[in-house]
């Protein structure tokens, strides 16, 4: 009657990816962002929204998202908005998906690793649609 994983190492979800899909530091709106992006893995049916706000200088002042998605997902862009919060817009897009699974310490298997880069193909997407002002 245990509601443990079966494998003890290596489970599909890590501490982090638990503790960031059930707290995730980013998670919500952002009044006033200027660059947003939402895209979806349907492999998997995760659906992801970034939205920054970035000065004209080119660093990132903030980052939150909104979505729908998965356990691993969700994690990935909570740990990705991390990363990116405070950073140069250049920096930012030179995150890769080492970066992410580095944090996450997770063994991602291939199926589900869309679910990790998905946040990263959003943040090109408003990296590349910004609107400098
Ligand atoms: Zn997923």
């Amino acid at each position: 009657m245990s509601t443990a994983t079966p494998s003890a190492a290596g489970g599909l979800y890590s501490d982090v990816i638990r503790e960031r899909w059930r707290r995730p530091r980013h998670r919500g709106e952002l009044p006033g962002a200027n660059a947003v992006a939402e895209d979806v893995n349907p492999l998997c049916g995760d659906r992801v929204r970034l939205m920054l706000t970035i000065e004209p200088g080119g660093r990132i002042a903030a980052v939150r998202f909104v979505g729908d998605s998965c356990a691993i997902c969700t994690a990935s862009t909570d740990v990705l908005a991390e990363l990116i919060t405070g950073r140069p817009r250049d920096e930012a897009r030179a995150i890769e998906i080492a970066d992410l699974l580095a944090v996450l310490q997770a063994e991602i298997r291939p199926t589900r690793m869309r679910c990790v880069t998905l946040p990263i193909s959003v943040l090109a997407q408003a990296l590349n649609g910004t609107k400098t002002p």
